[in-house]
């Protein structure tokens, strides 16, 4: 039976160029880049409640460190390092091999280095803390909106709550589309260059995980505003633009999170530079409303300007 040290030694101790020092200490070091601010962030996946018992461990090394790293590129933070908190059920070499390498290639891909963390027997848990870095002025805050911003949506919601419906029988997806919503289910891809492409740009953002009118009513709590929302400028990619029931496409589109887009505001005159920039990095970037003065709520309309009624915003664990 493989040890905790073996374990760790193993499989969570690739060298790391950049802290000071790295995984094995009572604790990592490190030299933040001078005139930057940390960014620190911590999410928490636990089986059973975040994903089905028997998710594949790659894709889950993935899905763990990309939540995380989503609310860096939120804050317009450049990811530097991350700490793993894993509890397992057993020490399974085949499942932590998979898992490491599911992680450390999203790692490689943004240059994190893991640094620590903490392992232990328990019900399959995956928390991860990362840390990145952002000039001070520069922060992507929740509570910056202003009334006049305009309301921008990075690539297309929907398509992981979709495969969600799917998996539960109220959905039924032909077979390229069912894995075409699971893979942006288990292996969203962070919007951290976008976020990096924002500080100046935009003016407050966030990402969605819970689902966009909850999110978005995040950043109007913030920011003491309120926003209108058009929902028929709201992109359908995939599954979500053949979609014939109308019910379905807006609960997904709306509030069906597991998204990890960037929803981000910014005043009327970056709307050239964010088009242009939307073309640069490859990456739809839609205005799908205004934040407007008001209480704050989204009012979402649809094309004649009708308020639409919307059942629910989001997710959300105890309500
Ligand atoms: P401590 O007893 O001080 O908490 P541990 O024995 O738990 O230390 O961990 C030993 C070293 O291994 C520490 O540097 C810790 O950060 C690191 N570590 C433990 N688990 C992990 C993991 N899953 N991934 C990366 N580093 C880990
Ligand atoms: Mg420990």
């Amino acid at each position: 039976m493989i040890s905790e040290f073996d374990i760790i030694r193993r499989y969570f101790s690739r060298p790391t160029a950049s802290a000071v020092l790295g995984v094995g200490d009572d604790c990592a070091l490190l030299q933040p880049s001078p005139g930057m601010l940390l960014a620190a962030t911590t999410d928490m996946l636990v089986a059973g409640r975040h994903f089905p018992e028997g998710t594949d461990a790659g894709t889950l090394g993935h899905k763990s460190l990309a939540v995380n790293l989503s609310d860096l590129a939120a804050m317009g933070a450049r990811p530097r390092w991350a700490l793993l908190a894993l509890a397992l059920p057993e020490a399974d070499e085949g499942w932590l091999a998979a898992f490491a390498d599911g992680f450390y290639r999203l790692a490689g891909d943004h240059a994190i280095e893991l640094i620590g963390g903490d392992t232990t027997r328990g019900p399959l848990t995956v928390s991860i803390t990362v840390i990145g870095e952002v000039p001070a002025n520069a922060a992507l805050r929740r509570d910056a909106a202003l009334a006049g911003d305009d309301i921008w949506l990075s690539g297309a919601t929907g398509q992981a709550a979709l495969a969600l419906e799917h998996l539960a029988g109220r959905a039924a997806l032909p077979d390229g589309d069912f894995s075409a919503c699971l893979a942006r289910l288990q292996t969203p891809v962070p919007r951290v260059g976008l976020g990096l492409h924002l500080r100046g740009l935009a003016r407050s953002a966030i990402d969605v995980s819970d689902g966009l009118l909850a999110d978005l009513t995040h950043v109007l709590e913030a920011s003491s505003t309120g926003a209108e929302i058009w929902y028929e400028s709201i992109p359908r990619s995939g599954a979500l633009a053949s979609c014939r029931d109308a019910d379905l496409a807006m609960r997904c589109v709306l509030s069906g999170g597991d998204d990890y887009e960037l929803l981000f505001t910014a005043p009327l005159s970056r709307r050239a530079a964010i088009e242009a920039l939307s073309a640069e990095i490859g990456l739809p970037l839609t205005r799908i409303g205004a934040i407007v003065a008001g209480p704050p709520a989204a009012v979402v309309r649809d094309a004649q300007g009708k308020a639409l009624l919307i059942a629910s915003k989001g997710y959300d664990h105890f309500a």
